[in-house]
């Protein structure tokens, strides 16, 4: 039998003294969580370009984040994911825009092969490359072949996405078994992982272990981690294609039995089986915890626990910024706000403000020498210019167009003071709406002469720019409709480098008051437009203004800091796992 013991037992689940001992027990034992027994984080995609892989969005950028922060806390941590031999790039040039695909060799990123194992689908054996690259206490393990795919490619629901699911959780399951890792605990980030507890289920019952003990098992050991609002949304796979891909690679007739009587009508979606196998459930941030609409199989309401994102301070936060934090004591060592640190904010001067803004201008010029705008035109800013960014994901509840819905108002807004404003986002591979959005986007500001020369649209959104913006801009914009964002973190890279937040009250910005940021909001669209022109004046003011400038970013840092800092989260998620044991 692969595991005997089990160690995790939630606190409040302790009704007597016999348990309490046990209870005792098994945190003694959660010390144990080591090499051979690490915190296991699987997920279809992480965001890390220093290590050859590119992603999608927020969700890959949290992968990577949280299993940096592992490394820098010495938390024995795996992260499994797939290793895309392809990734798309978006590319503009001579008025046209179009995506480049490019190979990736995982080689130039240090990743070495492992060994390869192999997994049953559509009537063939599929043979999935194991790759791994190691780092301090923690490790990325990828399965790749070379028709793997990009990330996200096919429908979901597809079959494509169905085998690079089944490959990742039935493949790197394998993967763990043959550098001899057995997991103190799988977090699931989303349901398409789901195949990662189901290998292990199956293995646990094919070895022997009395059905329901396997369940109650693999639930107390497996977190399922949702970053989605509506179940309803979901994509659903068919019976059949669970035949081709799901069904050969179980070995417990059993498990088989199980996974079959979830169907509905030859349907399933994955969430109802990863509610099933997963005791431990957690939501993004407060809110999305509270308003994520999730049943069980039984028809009740499933429960997230709010364990809100934070980011790695240490990749996304100027170095500059970080030694004031450092200095002034306001961060620790591993990034956790120190006690008292809402009132050293209060030291921090305008003058210091603009001195470490000066330099995250450089910063940002530099990475736009080598990134035109849409125009071609390579851009760069004096320290006096004012410049706000709209730089996420070009998706419709983000409402990348919704500042220019009114050109004539947003050129007032913009040129008393000559500002800027530049959009870095892009369009969800086959996302035809938002593409005709974005091209409409480009002729509005081609028709207004201020507009056509300060709004500018940088191609190819990822990483570097997301953090050049971050350090190099005075303001950003995020305004999602409200209900829709389940955190988001790209506002936490601006509250730490020091920029402006002007926001909706969605995701983890509500996990702090109104009160902590130039809040939009508004009884419908057309007053949150004229709310988020008129807080977009303030912040060219505050910016001109000592007084106003210190207030602002010292009210964002004593709200924020908590929230952005990757250690907090991570100690969370621990503490959560694992009542006894810090990081
Ligand atoms: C931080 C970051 C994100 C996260 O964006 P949100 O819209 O805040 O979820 C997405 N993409 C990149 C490249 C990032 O750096």
């Amino acid at each position: 039998m692969e595991e005997t013991e089990y160690f995790y037992h939630p606190l409040e689940n302790i009704e007597d003294v016999d348990v309490f001992e046990e209870a005792v027990e098994r945190k003694r034992l959660t010390k144990s969580l080591s090499k051979d027994r690490p915190y296991t984080y699987w997920t279809l995609e992480i965001y890390d370009q220093e290590n050859g892989i590119r992603g999608g969005g927020g969700l890959g950028v949290l992968a990577a984040d949280t299993r940096r922060v592992a490394d820098q806390l010495d938390v024995p941590f795996i992260l499994i994911t797939p290793f895309y031999p392809s990734e798309i790039h978006q590319i503009i040039k001579d008025g046209k825009m179009y995506d480049a695909h490019r190979l990736v060799d995982y080689n130039i990123f240090g990743f070495r092969y492992v060994d390869t194992v192999n997994i049953k689908c559509d009537g063939r054996v599929c043979h999935l490359d194991v790759i791994q690259k190691t780092f301090n206490s923690t490790k990325i393990i990828c399965v790749t072949e070379p028709n793997f795919g990009e990330l996200y490619s096919g429908m979901s629901g597809s079959d494509h996405r169905l085998y690079q699911e089944v490959s990742l959780g039935f493949g790197g399951y394998q993967a763990l078994k043959l550098i001899g890792v057995k997991p103190a605990i799988m977090q699931l980030n989303e349901v398409a992982t789901f195949f990662a507890a189901l290998a292990r289920l199956d293995e646990l019952v094919s070895n022997g272990m009395d059905f329901y003990e396997a369940v109650v098992y693999t639930r107390k050991h497996t977190l399922y981690t949702n970053h989605t609002l509506v179940q309803a949304a979901e994509a659903e796979f068919g019976y059949q294609q669970f035949e081709r891909y799901v069904f050969p690679n179980l070995k417990s007739p059993a498990v088989k039995k199980w996974l079959s009587d979830k169907f509905c009508d030859g349907k399933l979606k994955l969430s109802s089986v990863t509610i099933e196998i997963a005791e431990l459930r957690s939501g993004v941030s407060k809110l999305h915890a509270r308003v994520a609409n999730y049943h069980d199989i039984a028809g009740n309401k499933v429960k997230f626990k709010a364990i809100t994102n934070g980011i790695d301070m240490n990749r996304w936060v100027m170095s500059e910024i970080m030694n004031l934090y450092e200095r002034d004591q306001i961060l620790d060592e591993n990034t956790m706000p120190e006690i008292g640190f809402a009132e050293k904010v209060e030291q921090i001067s305008a003058q210091e403000i603009r001195a470490l803004k000066a330099i995250g201008r450089g910063i940002l010029n530099e990475t736009l020498a080598s990134r035109p705008d849409h125009n071609g035109k390579i851009l760069r800013f004096d320290d006096n210019d004012f410049i706000f960014d709209f730089k996420r994901r070009f998706v419709d509840y983000k409402r990348p167009e919704m500042p220019f819905r009114d050109p004539a108002k947003l050129r007032a807004v913009l040129e008393p003071r000559g500002a800027h404003y530049i959009i870095a986002g892009r369009v969800h591979a086959g996302d035809n709406t938002m593409m005709k959005k974005l091209i409409e986007l480009l002729w509005t500001i081609s028709r207004d002469s201020y507009l056509a020369t300060h709004v500018h649209y940088l191609a190819d959104y990822d990483e570097k720019l997301a953090y050049a913006l971050s350090c190099g801009s005075n303001a950003a914009i995020n305004i999602p409709i409200v209900g829709l964002e389940a955190c988001g973190t790209s506002w936490m890279k601006d509250v730490a480098n020091l920029n402006l937040l002007i926001s909706t009250h969605d995701g983890g910005v509500a996990d702090a008051s109104t009160e902590s940021y130039l809040n939009v909001r508004g009884a419908d669209e057309n007053e949150e437009l004229s709310e988020l022109y008129r807080r977009m004046e303030e912040a060219i003011q505050a910016w001109d203004n000592d007084f106003d400038l210190e207030f602002w970013v010292r009210k964002q840092l004593a709200a924020y800091l908590p929230v952005v800092s990757g250690a907090r989260m991570l100690n969370d998620y621990l503490d959560y796992l694992f009542p006894s044991q810090k990081a």
